[in-house]
């Protein structure tokens, strides 16, 4: 079952605690007034002072070149890629990575772009090895190896440097460019108390999401490599992307990242204090890593456990069986977490 499956229509409005996804969060009264104030201009005439500081700060903090403000990690992902492969082209990405998995083929769809899996390791990463033997020869029966795509972190499990630059360099030697889809880039630069540019500096692009665990309403931001960031604008514009003032979200980013990339530490730790009652409770198979909690029950009571959860105001998503995925993030404090610990012995005790 996808651990998408199950999240529409959970009625979280309702839900003091909600589980299922960094995604939830609501901007809150410090991000709400700095939404309200920021100034304002239209983003398409590169004239929206947020959207132009989210950009630069960002380019700045990753070490990168030049950045783009995007309304999602799909669309961000997707016009990366765009701007760097022809048709006949291909990316080496990891199997159940979100863009082979999750982001609805776009590349191949859109671009022509051939996509070839690779096996994702346990701990996230790929095989330097695994990508040697996926590059193709220089043969008209064959697509063209031009990118390897990573991602960190990947299920919440944050892949250490050492990984990341053995598979950054396999690609390299094969001549591919690297893109690193960092959704939740943060998340992985806390679990490894690494500097940004440290993870950054291992790809050519990076894409982020301002709409994860950072607590901004929508908007990811690609950075990268100058000329490639200009063909990624001239994509964003053709998919529909170009938004006018945009500065609206780009000011809840900024203040996301001045303000809610220290706190991510948190979640981390709320996210292992879940995982702690959850082994102690021995009722079924359980992982963590980073902000993210994995949850198998033994007995296969995944609908009756989400219902009984449900009546205590918490919220979880996953299908009638398999692993249940649980999210912490800024909206699950220490009283939602305590009531979803107690909705959890109450269910088993
Ligand atoms: C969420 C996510 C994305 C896509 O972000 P959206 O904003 O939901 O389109 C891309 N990659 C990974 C690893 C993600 O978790």
């Amino acid at each position: 079952m996808s651990q998408y499956s199950g999240l529409a229509g959970a009625g979280s409005n309702a839900a003091q605690c909600d589980l299922r996804s960094d995604t939830v969060t609501r901007p809150d009264a410090g991000m709400m007034r700095a939404i309200q104030t920021a100034e304002l201009g239209d983003d398409v005439y590169g004239e929206d002072p947020q959207v132009n500081r989210l950009e630069a700060v960002l380019a700045e903090r990753l070490g990168k070149e030049a950045a783009l403000f995007l309304p999602t990690g799909t669309m961000s992902n997707l016009a990366g890629l765009l701007a760097y492969c022809q048709r006949g082209e291909e990316i080496i990405v990891g199997a159940d990575y979100h863009i082979y998995a999750y982001e609805a083929a776009g590349a191949s769809v859109l671009g022509g772009i051939a996509l070839c899996p690779v096996p994702v390791r346990r701990d996230g990463a790929l095989d330097p090895a695994a990508i040697a033997g996926a590059v193709k020869e220089d043969d008209s029966h064959l697509a063209v190896s031009r990118l390897l795509s990573l991602e960190n972190t990947h299920n919440g499990l944050a892949v250490p440097l050492t990984d990341m630059a053995a598979a950054a360099q396999a690609g390299r030697d094969a001549g591919l460019s690297v893109h690193l889809d960092g959704a939740r880039f943060f998340n992985a630069t806390t679990a490894l108390g690494c500097s940004e540019m440290d993870l950054a500096g291992l790809a050519d692009s990076v894409s982020i999401c301002l709409s994860k665990g950072l607590g901004a309403s929508a908007g990811s931001v690609l950075a990268g490599p100058g000329d490639l960031i200009a063909k990624a604008r001239r994509w964003r514009k053709m998919l529909g992307g170009g938004m006018r003032q945009a500065g609206v979200l780009a000011a809840a980013g900024l203040y996301a990242l001045e303000h809610n990339v220290a706190r991510l530490a948190e979640d981390h730790a709320r996210a292992a204090e879940l995982a702690g009652v959850l082994h102690s409770l021995g009722t079924g198979e359980v992982s963590q890593a980073t902000n993210m909690v994995f949850f198998t029950p033994e007995d296969g009571c995944n609908d009756e456990l989400r219902r009984h959860l449900a009546a205590e105001g918490v919220v979880i998503g996953g299908g009638s069986s398999g692993a249940i995925r649980m999210v912490l993030h800024k909206d699950v404090g220490d009283d939602a977490l305590d009531r979803a610990v107690q909705g959890l012995k109450s269910f088993y005790g």
